[in-house]
Order: structure tokens, then sequence, then C-alpha cells
């Protein structure tokens, strides 16, 4: 199966009733956006630029940010990549930015709440993404939003940015992560504002369950097929109402039995850490659309992630 999965590895991930899902990588480096394009990435779901920022004495000025992401374009050869603002704050400090102690980091100044409160780094970062769209298929998305007039602000920095960077605009598209489970369920009000929903299922899960990511003692509660958690996963993809593309790029998407769930419930790009694209492709191909939904219902009123396993290990695939 792993030798299969392997030489398939560079096909188009192909639903059995013929509908095209895309599987992405995240990648975290340059040599992750390489690793990725070996494992048969079909483009960059989610590119997590803190790598740029944590662990230096300065932020990274446009010309090393815009070089950067150019160079992971160049790995992908034209395919899509998507570029995630910063993500720190709270749990990730940064040296050069000064910051309040918080109690509860993970509900503070993080992620958009970061960029929005520092905007001459955002505008910094978003300038280098505008201007490496001009000449690759860039997406750009935003972090931890929980409110529409955050999503309006940060849309609003992108202008200036596009136009900084001489107007043209290219094929850039926008989106947030869906990782907040108020955001979640108010995604149609999000809808006008974006092209994608992204959903971040590790912060999502860690939300929802109130679960600390991360903490050995809670990781049992932390498991995304919690039914909580596939209703506000279902909940993002009846908000996108088919108008706006959703796609998963938390730890939940790497799950074998998670994929015909997440098919099931509209989702139809996936991405990955780079060594688990073979299989997940795998996992779509095994799948079909129809059973896909009906199984995505029936998890939904089941109890607990235990019993929503079990249903997806059961299920044949037809
Ligand atoms: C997530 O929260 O699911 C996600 C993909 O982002 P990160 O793991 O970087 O917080
Ligand atoms: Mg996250």
């Amino acid at each position: 199966r792993r030798a299969r999965a392997a030489a398939c590895a560079t096909a188009p991930a192909v639903t059995r009733d013929g509908t095209t899902v895309a599987v992405g990588a995240n990648v975290g480096s340059v040599a992750d956006a390489r690793a990725a394009v070996a494992r048969g990435a079909d483009l960059v779901g989610l590119i997590r630029t803190e790598f740029l920022f944590l662990g230096r004495d300065t932020a990274p000025d446009t010309g090393e940010q815009e070089a950067a992401y150019r160079e992971i374009a160049e790995a992908f050869g034209g395919r899509r990549i998507t570029v995630r603002t910063l993500d720190v704050g709270g749990d990730k400090p940064l040296p050069y930015v000064a910051a309040a102690g918080e109690d509860n980091p993970f509900l503070g100044v993080r992620g958009i709440r970061h960029s929005l409160a520092h905007p001459a780094l955002l505008a910094d970062q978003l300038l280098a993404i505008a201007l490496v769209a001009r000449a690759a298929p860039v997406s750009v998305m935003f972090p931890m939003v929980s409110t529409v007039a955050e999503l309006v602000h940060a849309r609003r920095m992108l202008t200036e940015a596009i136009a900084r960077a001489g107007g043209d605009e290219g094929g850039l598209r926008v989106g947030l992560m869906m990782e907040v489970p108020a955001a979640a369920l108010k995604a149609a009000a999000f809808a006008p504002y974006a092209d994608f929903f992204s959903v971040g299922t590790n912060d999502l899960t860690q939300y929802a369950l109130a679960a600390e990511r991360g903490n050995a003692a809670v990781a049992a509660l932390a498991d995304g097929l919690d039914p909580g958690v596939l209703r506000l996963i279902d909940a993002v993809c009846r908000g996108a109402g088919g108008r706006v593309a959703v796609s998963v790029c938390g730890e939940l998407a790497g799950d074998e039995a998670a994929v015909p769930l997440l098919l099931g419930y509209g989702v139809r790009e996936l991405s990955v850490a780079p060594r688990a694209v073979p299989v997940v492709k795998e996992a779509v191909r095994a799948a079909g659309l129809d059973h896909a939904t009906k199984l995505a219902a029936r998890a939904l009123q089941l109890e607990d992630a235990a019993a929503v396993r079990d249903l997806a290990a059961n299920a044949p695939h037809r």
C-alpha cells in the first residue's frame, strides 16, 4: 500500500465518483517545501511564516520575507502557495516586540490580534506577499480571526500593500483560518469578505473542548473527531454556502479516518504535513462522496470521538 501510495504521489487525488480534491502541504521552511514537492503535494495550503520571525533579535524586513516566499513559490513551480500572516503572541512572544505578560496566552493577543496591534510588522509582511503575488499564484490567510471587523481591517491593509507593490493583484486570493469556534458558527458573515476558509483543527479543537493543545494531561480530550468539533466544521461548510472554498489545514486532515468525513461536509482541499501527502491522497481515492455525505451526517449524531472512529473504521467505502 505504501509503495502504491508513493507511485501515485504526484497524480491528482480523485474520489471514486470523479471529484478532484487538492492535497496540499503545511510547510514551516523552504526545506519543507522541497520535501512536500517530492511527496507529491498539489499546492502549499499553509506556510507557517513564524519560521522567519522566531529565534532572532530583529524582524525580517520585506526583502528577506519576499525572497523566502518566492523560493517556496519557485519550489512549487507555478502551483498555489498559501501564506499565513504571522501567528505569534501569547505563548510565542517575539523578543523584538514588547508584550504584556498574559495569564492565558492562548486567549490573549495572538494571531491577527497581534498583527493588528503591530501594524508596521503586518504592513511589511503584506507588502512582501503582494510583491510575490505579482508573479506567482498566492493566497494570503489570516490566523485566529474572531470577528468580521478584524478581517475587514486586515483586508484594508492588504489593499494598501497591493497599491505599494505597484497595484497589480495578480491572482491573489484572500482567506481566513477558522479556528475560533464563534467564527466557525458565524462563517456566513465572513463569506462576503473571503475567497476561502481554512479550518485549523488544532486550535479549533483546543478551543471547542477547552483542552490545551500540547498538554499531555488533556490530550485524550482534544480529539478533532469529537462530534462537537465536527459540528463546527459542518457549520463552516454550510456558512461557505458553496461560494467560498473550504479547506482543512489542521492535523485532522492528515488522519485517514477523518478524510471521508471532511469530504462529506463539503471540504475540497486538505493540507497536511509533507510526509502525510501520499496516504491522504490514497484516502481521497478510496472515498465516494455519496457515502461520505451519509457517513458525515451520522457522525454528527454520535456521542464521542471513539464512536466516530468506530463508524469510520467499520463503514464500507461505498
Ligand atoms: C491549526 O490551528 O490547526 C493550524 C493549522 O495552525 P497552527 O497549528 O499553526 O496553530
Ligand atoms: Mg492555529
